[in-house]
């Protein structure tokens, strides 16, 4: 039976989509089979994994919202064994089409059905925001994968980030489970970073994983090529980290 795991956090830019591409790949590389679910209008797991637009006939809000079939929305991505559920700039306006619709929190988790069959690991990549889309995504998971950037504000809207989970687990998902906060861009010169994680590891207590994710410049190259970055540079800080966060979250399912 799958795992699926929805990556999330209001604040833009603290690597959600790094993440959910890159730990995708990884997972693979194990033997997983992965599909990821891009649910943010930006597209940017969809463009990441060497997706092409030309190639979308029909993305995430025709499942959403004009009850089109999950797996027929499903392309293969650059990575073998990762698959995707892409989006598009058309999941813009889902949040309001959203609001009017019967069961419109739960109009994800019931479009996927029976895919953790065919899946080991989903990974539903969220937009930057806690709107009906995220409810949709918490409401679907079984878990919640949260990466926090390394800055001096890292804390400020998890707050928020906890509040919605307990309201998704009051009303539609009472089993929601944190999976693991992940530390990103991690610079490992400076006090500050260490700081942070340190403040971090007090908040969330074991729930922080081992791995840090440091800045590492190929990670931000590699989604211009439509590549992972085991793919892009296997030989790199930002393969290495990934791979080892992909193993830490298998031995956490007990799968290694
Ligand atoms: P989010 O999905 O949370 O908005 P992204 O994963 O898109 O965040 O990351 C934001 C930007 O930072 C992107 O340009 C990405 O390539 C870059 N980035 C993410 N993680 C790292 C890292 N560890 N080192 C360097 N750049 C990174
Ligand atoms: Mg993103």
């Amino acid at each position: 039976m799958g795992h699926i795991i929805a990556l999330a956090n209001q604040k833009g830019g603290v690597g959600k989509t790094t993440t959910t591409v890159n730990l995708a790949a990884a997972l693979a590389n194990f033997g997983k089979k992965v599909l990821i679910i891009d649910t943010d209008a930006q597209g940017n797991a969809t463009s990441g994994t060497g997706v092409h637009k030309s190639n979308i006939e029909q993305d995430i809000y025709d499942v959403l919202i004009n009850d089109v079939p999950l797996m027929e929305v499903v392309l293969p991505t650059s990575h073998e064994g990762v698959d995707i559920v892409p989006a598009t700039i058309r999941l813009a306006g889902a949040e309001l089409e959203l609001a009017p619709v019967m069961a419109r929190e739960l109009r994800l988790k019931n479009a996927l059905g029976d895919v953790r069959e065919k899946y080991d690991y989903v990974l539903i990549d969220n937009p930057p925001s806690l709107g009906l889309v995220t409810i949709n995504t918490f409401s679907a998971a079984d878990s919640i994968l949260i990466p926090v950037q390394a800055e001096y504000y890292a804390l400020e809207g998890l707050g928020q980030l906890m509040n919605n989970m307990k309201l998704v687990k009051r009303h539609f998902n009472p089993d929601l489970k944190i999976e693991g906060v992940l530390m990103t861009m991690v610079d490992p010169r400076t006090n500050l970073s260490a700081d942070v994680v340190e403040n971090v590891r007090e908040y969330f207590n074991s729930e922080v994983y081992d791995t840090v994710i440091p800045r590492n410049v190929r990670l931000s190259e590699a989604p211009s090529r439509g590549l992972a970055i085991i793919d892009y540079d296997p030989r790199s800080k930002g393969a290495e980290v990934y791979t080892n966060l992909a193993e830490e979250v298998l031995k956490s399912h007990g799968e290694i």
